[in-house]
């Protein structure tokens, strides 16, 4: 009888791959054991095991064989041959549809038999339900770290990293301790802002007189308005917004003026330039195209009149809310569901952005190619969970760096396939502070008539 053997190269972060001629080896004694001869070998260079991508020879030798070319398969183990529980039933179905005789002999695993296929499908179906459980697993850890008070990611303005050692020089843990000057600094921005003076003031005197950003950089009002809201000030530690107990770290200023900084932050007057309480979406945000007014809110008028923007400053021009809004939420969500929309958004540093972007590109494609490694039986559970543990964190921190270098944060946490639904879920403020971000609205005069035509709202991109 002829038979195939297929071998596969990949590779595992730990370096315990199984080598290939090892594997050609074992598969050609074990056709020479059965007296068979090996028509052909195929050999797979599957070095970055990712999903999506297509193997050549795998496809080629399913062919083969489909075309009876020969009767007998040889791997040398069921995860040499197939990556998904999909793959093993193509492979079993060709087996059964063709006759030919499966061979594994590198794992325990004999596909020649009914017994050997079952216990392939459970060992397939249990590596899927493992990595599903790795998934909760991480992120029940980095709860357990919010509610244990513990820090994750870069030590904050305000604090210095301080790392416990043993008497061998090794690193056994750390804690943020207060940096004074830092700190003075945030107890002088509270106290202006619990004072009334506005954000963009503290910026100023922050960037004239105080400690730059972490990464050397000049304040914005959203770093600004970031650093003071921070439930860590007040020696709290939240949790996707939430507050979920105390932090290890030492407070700044008493958990009061925190509560009263978030109010007075939260408060929407204070979100847009113009003091503006926005019940609307663009008042205060679009601008006139006669005399670059502001847009405010003008009444329905009559009864079957619709509210409109109108300019009250040279009072000329007015458009349908209805339309305009339309027309933004339209160009502001086409941008934000593309896949690369993460991508799209401006950065204070754009060549820092894109580091950031590639970096955080990068770990989540490592991420993803333990977890192929792990599903396809390659490393263990515990080499997966060590990876994962060392990547995450690496990602959260790139993130936030991102988060805080975009003036469009808020966009952030908006962008990608679902942008609509989630958009639809935001809150007025986040949807203005969005749009305000990322463009300018200009509402176009018009002759009679033309009221309605979209193109009379001009939509121009910040970046
Ligand atoms: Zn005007």
């Amino acid at each position: 009888m002829r038979a195939v053997i297929y071998a596969r190269i990949s590779r595992d972060a730990e370096g315990t791959h199984l080598g290939v001629n090892r594997q050609l080896e074992d598969c050609r004694q074990a056709a020479s054991a059965r007296g068979w001869d090996v028509a052909h070998e195929y050999i797979e260079n599957d070095v970055s095991a990712t999903k999506a991508r297509v193997r050549p020879q795998y496809q080629q030798m399913l062919k083969d064989l489909a075309a009876g070319k020969a009767g007998a398969l040889i791997v040398w183990d069921v995860d040499r041959l197939t990556r998904t529980p999909r793959e093993l039933e193509d492979v079993i179905d060709l087996a059964d549809a063709h006759s030919i005789a499966l061979v594994s002999i590198g794992g325990d695993i004999d596909l020649a038999t009914p017994q050997g296929r079952m216990t392939a499908r459970i060992k397939g179906s249990v590596a899927r339900h493992e990595t599903d459980q790795m998934a909760r697993r991480i992120r029940r850890k980095s709860q357990e770290r919010a509610q244990q008070g513990l820090p994750n990611g870069l030590c904050p303005f305000g604090w210095r990293r301080v790392y416990d050692t043993d008497d061998r020089g090794r690193v056994t843990g750390s804690r943020d301790v207060v940096h004074d000057a830092e700190a003075d600094q945030i107890r002088d921005g509270v106290a202006r802002l619990l004072g009334g003076e506005s954000v963009r003031s503290i910026m100023v005197r922050w960037n004239e007189d105080g400690l730059p950003t972490l990464r050397g950089k000049k304040w914005s009002t959203t770093t600004v308005r970031q650093t003071l809201r921070r439930a860590a000030n007040a020696g709290l530690r939240d949790h996707h917004g939430e507050i979920v107990g105390k932090s290890t770290s030492e407070a700044i200023i008493s958990e009061d003026e925190f509560y009263r900084v978030r109010a007075l932050l939260a408060d929407p007057d204070r979100r847009v330039h113009h003091g503006i309480i926005p019940n609307y979406l663009l008042t205060g945000i679009a601008e006139c195209g006669r005399c670059g007014g502001k847009m405010r809110y003008l009444k329905a008028r009559g009864k079957s009149g619709t509210p409109s923007y109108g300019c009250r400053e040279c009072t000329r021009v007015a458009r349908t809310m209805g339309l305009v809004d339309a027309v933004v939420e339209g160009v502001v969500l086409g941008r934000l569901q593309r896949p690369d929309a993460l991508a799209a958004l401006p950065t204070v540093d754009p060549q820092r952005g894109d580091e950031l972007r590639a970096r955080i590109e990068g770990l989540q494609a490592r991420l993803d190619e333990a977890a192929d490694l792990f599903t396809a039986g390659t490393i263990t559970g515990q080499q997966l969970t060590r990876i994962t543990g060392q990547v995450r964190p690496k990602i959260e921190t790139a993130r936030e760096s991102l988060a805080a270098m975009t003036p469009a944060s808020a966009a952030l946490s908006i962008a990608g396939p679902d942008a609509v639904a989630r958009w639809e879920d935001a809150t007025l403020v986040t949807k203005r502070e969005i749009v305000d971000a990322l463009m300018t609205v200009t509402i176009l005069p018009v002759g009679p008539g033309r009221g309605r035509d979209p193109e009379s709202v001009k939509v121009e991109w910040k970046s």
